[in-house]
């Protein structure tokens, strides 16, 4: 704080300074010589020309400009007007003028003690109020309207937006972020959010300070798709088929068909890679559940094949039960009913829709409220987080007829996807 303070004042002061010496009237002729083009020799501290030190001018010495002042010495360590009394350049600790880069400045313009980062252009100029990029062009910087480089948290910029930058400088962008309690965004250009922006699933409401008001949801139905299992948390297999493999693929076809209804979002809880490597089964779909609610999901529906040993066939599909929380348990219900149906017109065998009840000696056999929870922990964990959540055994990867039928084609593949579209678009109404 009171660092902060101290550097206010001096860049007040620095301010100032530019304020009334800055001006264009106070311009003034300064020469510029080159030791190739001029002669001369150059000792590292003098430059002679004619047998004269020469003073009180820019120099170059085919490498570096300097500043040679009134005693012929180069000047060093210093900001300092450049005589066309606009801009501020830079002379580092070897007398070397400034070009195109950042720079530590320990002493400010009017010759005090100070630790700041300022950039200086191709001509050597300051800049000052601008943003720029690092040489790699991936953190981006804001150079206030005193030439600072702006460091250690809250800031304004010179339009009145609050922007928040790390102690290296680089610039909170792209992401919701608390500070003291308050929920900022801050955009691309670092600049935090004014008035409403969504990020499809919800509407945040700032003030004009950006200070955070609330969010509501928008009118549009998200819908959260879990292709079950991963490249680290495999599923069942049989007959050269992968059961994560095909998971994949019929989510992928299931989101392509949902996405031509009208009002509607869709995310996957995966691609091919595993999105949560080094977690248990469990602790997985938990952080899927998770993802699924940070997106304001609607639904939860795991997609998965089956695999049995008694040469069992089939679509089956598991609800919650409603021992807790009824209300999701009867979208769940609805949802399991029709996805279910839509599967059965595709031709798979009818297993019927299903709940199942935790075990007796299960650690987590009881809901908060006492009753019975659901067995597998989609239904559980879901109905724990608020979503509807169920599990779509599509058919059964042991049985040859349903590899046969249903599996070892993209096409039928496919019509599974569009089935379990058409059952999640009949429960939340969509249309196209
Ligand atoms: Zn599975």
């Amino acid at each position: 704080m009171i660092r902060n303070v101290r550097n206010l004042i001096l860049f007040a002061c620095a301010f100032f300074c530019i304020m009334i010496f800055g001006m264009q009237d106070n311009a003034y002729a300064v020469e510029h010589y080159d030791l190739t083009r001029n002669g001369g020799s150059w000792t590292g501290y003098y430059y002679f020309l004619d047998g004269k030190v020469m003073k009180n001018c820019f120099f170059t010495d085919g490498t570096n400009t300097y500043y040679l002042m009134h005693n012929g010495m180069p000047m060093k360590d210093r900001l300092t007007y450049h005589p066309d009394g606009q801009h501020v350049i830079y002379f580092d600790k070897n007398g070397h003028e400034l070009f195109n880069e950042f720079t530590h400045v320990t002493t400010n313009i009017s010759g005090q003690r100070v630790d700041d980062y300022c950039y200086f252009d191709v001509h050597g100029y300051m800049y000052v109020d601008k943003l720029t990029y690092d040489r790699s062009g991936t953190n981006l910087y804001y150079i206030n309207p005193y030439g600072r480089m702006e460091r250690y948290g809250l800031f304004t910029f010179s339009d009145g937006a609050r922007g928040f930058a790390k102690n290296t400088g680089d610039l909170v962008r792209d992401t919701f972020y608390t500070v003291n309690g308050n929920m900022y965004y801050f955009h691309g250009t670092g600049h935090c959010a004014q008035g409403l922006i969504t990020d499809g699933c919800w509407y945040y409401n700032y003030d004009i300070n950006g200070k955070y008001l609330g969010k509501f949801v928008k009118q549009n139905t998200v819908i959260f798709l879990d292709p079950g299992h991963d490249s680290t948390h495999t599923g069942a297999s049989a007959g050269g088929l992968r059961e994560e493999i095909l998971n994949l693929k019929i989510a992928t076809y299931c989101k392509a068909e949902l996405e031509k209804y009208n009002g509607v979002t869709v995310y996957l809880a995966r691609n091919e890679a595993c999105p949560y490597p080094g977690t248990t089964a469990i602790e997985d779909i938990q952080c899927r559940i998770n993802a699924a609610n940070s997106v304001g999901a609607k639904a939860y529906i795991s997609l998965h094949i089956n695999s049995g040993g008694g040469g069992e066939n089939g679509a089956e599909v598991y609800y919650q039960n409603s021992s807790w929380k009824p209300g999701i348990a009867t979208t769940s219900q609805i949802l399991a009913n029709n996805i279910q149906n839509n599967l059965v017109s595709a031709g798979i065998g009818n297993r019927g829709i299903k709940i199942r009840n935790s075990t007796p000696d299960a650690a987590d056999r009881y809901y908060p409220d006492g009753s019975l929870s659901d067995y597998y922990a989609v239904n559980h964990r879901g109905k724990t987080a608020g979503l509807p959540a169920i599990i779509v055994e599509h058919c059964f990867i042991s049985s040859a007829y349903d590899r046969n039928n249903f599996l070892s084609n993209e096409n039928s593949l496919m019509r599974m996807g569009v089935a379990d579209a058409r059952g999640i678009a009949e429960t939340f109404g969509l249309s196209r």
